[in-house]
């Protein structure tokens, strides 16, 4: 397969089940990987297309909205229970950043559950190999304490993820914060 590095840094390769984004040069911690870009859909739209690979790549975007990525980078964006890399919101529009210092050649993952609120359904089976390995991905609120406060401290979670989860308090969410 063809290994072309792509000018925002990433490399789409084979992964342990389908296809995965792979980093062409090393990132360090905090940094930016990659501008998630794609179309803004309803989430009436995943409904009408649940259970296809559509469904499948978007992206939670808002409390109402998703972000297809199209045939975008993002498209090929697999999870991990223990992630490299973690997806923010900034001036609307989403970022995929480093979680920690990413080496060239690992496979960019992140935990699909950071972007699944509490009001979300959508499950699906892990096979990630990690000794953490949740087995079953669902919701942010399905995730052990620890985990959900090491993704809040750090700004993992999206606010409007935030903003749909019922326990915030034990989490540490401020008030100030403005959610
Ligand atoms: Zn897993």
């Amino acid at each position: 397969m063809a290994r072309m590095t792509r000018p925002d840094g990433v490399i789409i390769g084979r992964a342990t089940v389908g296809r995965g984004l792979f980093a062409g040069r090393a990132f360090r911690r905090r940094e930016t990987v990659l501008a998630i870009r794609g179309r803004v859909v309803n989430y009436n739209l995943l409904w009408e297309r649940e259970g296809s690979a559509f469904s499948a790549n978007c992206i939670r975007f808002g409390p109402e909205t998703y972000l297809d990525p199209g045939g975008g980078p993002a498209r090929y964006l697999n999870h991990s229970c223990a992630p490299n890399a973690a997806v923010t919101k900034r001036a609307n529009r989403l970022y995929l950043v480093a979680a920690r210092r990413i080496a060239t050649g690992e496979e960019i993952v992140f935990d699909y559950s950071t972007t699944i609120g509490d009001d979300d359904v959508w499950r699906m089976r892990c096979k990630c190999g990690q000794p953490s390995c949740r087995r079953l991905i669902r919701n942010f609120g399905s995730l052990p304490i620890e985990r959900r406060a090491f993704y809040v401290a750090n700004g993992f979670v999206p606010p409007f993820i935030i903003r749909t989860l019922a326990d915030r308090v034990s989490l540490g969410v401020s008030r100030h914060a403005g959610l």
